[in-house]
Parts: structure tokens; C-alpha cells; sequence
């Protein structure tokens, strides 16, 4: 086995679940752990419900770097990018941030094996205006911080995309008295998760408490206007916001994998044992495709981050993957969602009531493969999910 170092890329949960992982099964091998932003440790999922739990930025980071590194026997390299990775000679470029603006200096770093964990970036819409460049999006610890300084004295925010993430921040918009208004070119929330009926249950009570829509709608423009910002639609019609937050998805980072050379599809492509197409390169978590799945949610990266760190140590261990259901913050309409596999054959069968919704997804052969339950129905979710076949077995 190697003893050169394990270099693991990236501080998100993926980075960090897979370095815990791996030295729970490796005491001794050097292990460095590289980041562009400050490597402290928290959990993005909390993100979209920190107004709620009036979290700030800094109390949403639960350990710090060098805490990290101290709890881990590693070494943290925060503020630096990762530029380039050189997979013949095993090596990888990082800037280290400069002082106050300056380019900063360059380091060659040799690994024995790279984990590259670099997570995703938020798709912008191509919009016109001159408040374009205003538009805000969520990814990661210091967005929220831009975020919750710009919601200071806001009345009114726009969000652009009414998935799971647009719906999240909607709902928590809602604890400081803030009114939401979620502008989506879909005719209804969750599109590509809920079936029409689901979607309707938690549409109402969304509204109900409080949170606008507007469906069907494409964002054109985001302009100043006298006072705030304005967004017009495809139908000329406008709506007035103090903030405009944007959530219409992720793209996996791949340019720093297909710069070097690696296989990459929707994500960096990797095997089931987490390798990329290059000896000694592995990749994990949102900017990771596991035979031509990405799923950009916590429960997949944690079974991919035991499964490389049994890899790493030397148990050869192949990824499974469970049903894995989401559960989706809008308090407002309790949900976990359970998707079936994308473009399989099947029907949705939805039964709903004042207090719940359970929608089942079935294929052709009669076989449970999805769900998703609402309000009282979330009581049916782990009885559920023990019927879905696992995705990866
Ligand atoms: C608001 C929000 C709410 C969410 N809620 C849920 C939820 O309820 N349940 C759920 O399952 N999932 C949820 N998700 C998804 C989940 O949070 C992500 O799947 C997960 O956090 C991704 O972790 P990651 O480590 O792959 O990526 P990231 O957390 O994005 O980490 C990527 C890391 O790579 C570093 N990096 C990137 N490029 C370089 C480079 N060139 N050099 C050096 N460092 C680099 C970055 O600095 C960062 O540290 C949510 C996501 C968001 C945005």
C-alpha cells in the first residue's frame, strides 16, 4: 500500500466525511486536506433553514479549520485554490491566496492517492438588466453571509426556481417577517420531484403560509428600480423584490478533472469503488457521477465516503447505495421525498386529505420504486422506504 499522502480537495461535507471515514481505518498515513474557501466544518443543508434557527455564518461553522485538522492528524491548507492537477507525475498545482489582493504563490503538492470532493456551482440564468450581477445565490457558508447581510431590513425577496432548494429558503424567508415570492418557468413546485397532486398539497400550504408564486414564468430582467430591484417576466409583467436569490440547480465542477485529462459526463465520472478514469484519482460527493448517477444530497456522499476511505485503506469495498430518501425543510409542508429512478416506466398513485399526502411511485411490474409523503403521511417514510429497492445494490 502507498504511504505518500492522501490529498482530499475540498471542505464540504464530502471532503470531510471522507477524511473522518478514512481515519477511522488509517491512524498513520499523512493526510493533507486543500480548500479555496476558510475549511471550516458545517453542514450546507442547514443553509436553508438557519433564519428559523436564527443561525449567522459564524455560528453555522461547528469546527473551525485548524480544529479539523488538530481532531484528524492533518494538514489544512484553507484559501487556496487547487489549479491544476498533473496525473503522471502525481502532483497538483495550488495557489495559496496572497496578501491584500496580490496573485499569491504557487506549490506543487505529490499525492499517493487525490480525492477531489469540489463539490458544485449554482447555474446562472443568463439575465439582462442592470441589477443582474445583483442576483444572489446560495451554495456555501460565505454566500449565506453576502445573503443575510443583504436580507437586513429587506421586506420583499424574489426567488428564481420553486425546486427543493428555492422552496427551502422560501419558507425560512417567512421567519423574519420577510415576503417570498418564487418565480418559476414550471407550473408548479418540486417539478421534477412530486407528482402534480403532491405538488398541488404543498403549493397550498406554502401559500397559506405566506409564500407567493408565480408559475409559468421565465425571469427576463432584473433592473433598479426607485425603490429595490424589479424583475420583469416573458409576459411583461414585473415583480418588485428587495433581493433576488436564485436557485435553479448545479452543474458539477469538472473543468479542474477534464483539464487533466479524466472521463468526466454530468460529473467526474468514477467507478464503483469511487476511481476516476487517472490511476490514484478519486472523486466524491456533488461533483461526482457513480455509474450515471449524480445526486447532489448528503446520503449518497456518506455512503460514497465510507466506501473510498475502505478503498483507500486497502478493503476493497464496492459503493452501495440504499433507498435514499430527502427530506425537505418547508415546515410550512412537512415532506420527504423518496424519487424513482430518472426515466423509469411507471405511475404515480396519490391519496390526500387535509392532514397528509402519500404519493407511491410504481413500475410496470407493480414493484414500489418511490415515494413521497406529506404532513401526517411522513409518519409512513422509514415503513416506506424499507420497500424500495436499493438504487445501487
Ligand atoms: C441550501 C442547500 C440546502 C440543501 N439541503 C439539503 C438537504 O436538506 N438534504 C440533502 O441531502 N442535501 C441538501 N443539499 C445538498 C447537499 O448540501 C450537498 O449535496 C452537499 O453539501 C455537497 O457537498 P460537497 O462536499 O460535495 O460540495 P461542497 O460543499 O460544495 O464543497 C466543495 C468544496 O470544494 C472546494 N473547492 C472547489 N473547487 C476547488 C479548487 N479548485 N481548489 C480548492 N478547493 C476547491 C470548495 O471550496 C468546497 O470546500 C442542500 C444544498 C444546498 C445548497
Amino acid at each position: 500500500m502507498t504511504t505518500a499522502p492522501l490529498v482530499v480537495v475540498g471542505t464540504g461535507l464530502a471532503g470531510w466525511n471522507l477524511a473522518r471515514e478514512f481515519r477511522k481505518l488509517d491512524k498513520e498515513r499523512a493526510l493533507i486536506v486543500l480548500s479555496r474557501d476558510g475549511g471550516g466544518f458545517y453542514s450546507k443543508p442547514m443553509l436553508s433553514n438557519a433564519l428559523a434557527g436564527k443561525k449567522t455564518a459564524a455560528t453555522l461553522i461547528m469546527k473551525s479549520a485548524a480544529q479539523m485538522a488538530a481532531e484528524l492528524g492533518a494538514t489544512v491548507h484553507a484559501h487556496g485554490e487547487v489549479e491544476g492537477i498533473d496525473v503522471a507525475a502525481s502532483t497538483l498545482r495550488l495557489r495559496r491566496q496572497g496578501d491584500q489582493g496580490s496573485e499569491g504563490r504557487i506549490e506543487a503538492i505529490t499525492y499517493g492517492d487525490l480525492v477531489l470532493a469540489l463539490g458544485a456551482d449554482p447555474i446562472r440564468l443568463p439575465l439582462a438588466g442592470d441589477a443582474a450581477a445583483e442576483v444572489l445565490s446560495v451554495n456555501d457558508v460565505d454566500d449565506y453571509a453576502r445573503f443575510a447581510e443583504r436580507i437586513e431590513g429587506a421586506k420583499r425577496v424574489a426567488l428564481l426556481g420553486a425546486g427543493l432548494i428555492g422552496c427551502e429558503f422560501a419558507n425560512d424567508l417567512l421567519a423574519r417577517g420577510i415576503e417570498p415570492t418564487v418565480v418559476d418557468i414550471a407550473d408548479r413546485p418540486l417539478g421534477r420531484l412530486l407528482p402534480e397532486a403532491a405538488a398541488q398539497w404543498m403549493r397550498q400550504r406554502l401559500e397559506a403560509a405566506g409564500v407567493k408564486f408565480r408559475f409559468g414564468a421565465a425571469v427576463q430582467a432584473v433592473d433598479r428600480a426607485a425603490q429595490g430591484l424589479r424583475l420583469t417576466l416573458a409576459d411583461g409583467s414585473a415583480v418588485e423584490a428587495d433581493v433576488v436569490l436564485s436557485a435553479v440547480g448545479l452543474r458539477p465542477r469538472v473543468a479542474l478533472a477534464q483539464a487533466a485529462g479524466l472521463a468526466v459526463g454530468r460529473g467526474i465520472v468514477v467507478d464503483r469503488r469511487l476511481a476516476t478514469s487517472a490511476p490514484h484519482v478519486h472523486a466524491i460527493g456533488d461533483c461526482a457521477e457513480v455509474q450515471g448517477l449524480s445526486l447532489p444530497f448528503v446520503l449518497p456522499l456518506m455512503a460514497q465516503a465510507r466506501a473510498l476511505a475502505a478503498n483507500l485503506a486497502g478493503q476493497t469495498t464496492d459503493l452501495v447505495y440504499p433507498a435514499m430518501p430527502v427530506t425537505v425543510k418547508t415546515p410550512a409542508s412537512p415532506t420527504v421525498v423518496c424519487p424513482p429512478p430518472a426515466g423509469l416506466a411507471g405511475t404515480w398513485q396519490t391519496q390526500a386529505d387535509e392532514a397528509g399526502c402519500a404519493a407511491l411511485f410504481h413500475d410496470a411490474s407493480g414493484a414500489l420504486r418511490g415515494f413521497a409523503v406529506m404532513g401526517a403521511a411522513t409518519a409512513q417514510k422509514q415503513g416506506l422506504a424499507a420497500r424500495v429497492p436499493a438504487l445501487l445494490a
